[in-house]
């Protein structure tokens, strides 16, 4: 999506250890407006799958998941990285390995909100390893919902995530697909 892969050349900063800091618009502040495009041209790509529930996870996610929601005119759920104190009832439960905080943490969704009526877009900002996502993709098999497919925002090619996951026959759809960051910062994307 060029929009997209104009503002991660634009605004984007190459991190070390293969992190691309995209905090102008997408991770800390928020451009919605874009969030909206992007929305739009993820409804397009799962258009007639009858999507009625997007999952993501938090914190990043949940931004681009509610404007992708009001495109699908669906609920969004996300997935709690620790156990509050205020979830009851049975939970669905993964451990997911996190790239950029380089720990294992718990991930929980109520199971009351995803069931086997379900028809679930899974949603996220980046795909590296393909953790997080292989993590949302086990909750929503034991939930006995059907997974649609994976909309990410960025996904950064050189690493294995994106492979992982097709090779499962999962749906995936990345906006942007970075194949190279270059050491002067320059960023080289998939065509
Ligand atoms: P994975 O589980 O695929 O290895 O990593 C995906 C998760 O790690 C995403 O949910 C995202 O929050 C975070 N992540 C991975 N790579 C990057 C990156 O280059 N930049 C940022 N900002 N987050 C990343």
């Amino acid at each position: 999506m060029k929009l997209l892969e104009d503002r991660i050349r634009e605004e984007g900063v190459v991190k070390d250890g293969d992190v691309l800091k995209v905090d102008m618009f997408l991770n800390h502040q928020m451009d919605v407006a874009l969030f909206r495009e992007m929305a739009k041209e993820w409804k397009r790509l799962f258009d007639g799958e009858g999507v009625n529930k997007i999952l993501t996870i938090e914190a990043s996610g949940i931004g681009i998941a509610c404007i992708a929601a009001e495109e699908f005119g669906c609920k969004v759920v996300f997935a709690k990285k620790t156990q509050g104190k205020n979830l009851d009832g049975e939970l669905l439960t993964t451990q997911i390995t996190s790239f950029t905080k380089g720990r294992v943490f718990d991930v929980i969704v109520a199971k009351k909100f995803l069931g086997p009526e379900d028809r679930v877009l899974i949603i996220d900002d980046f795909l590296a390893n393909g953790c997080a996502l292989e993590g949302l993709i086990s909750i929503v098999r034991d939930s006995g919902a059907t997974l649609v497919g994976c909309g990410i925002a960025v996904e950064k090619g050189f690493q294995v995530g994106g492979k992982k996951i097709r090779d499962m026959g999962v749906h995936l759809e990345s906006l942007a697909i970075v194949d190279k960051m270059n050491a002067d910062g320059s960023i080289t994307f998939r065509q």
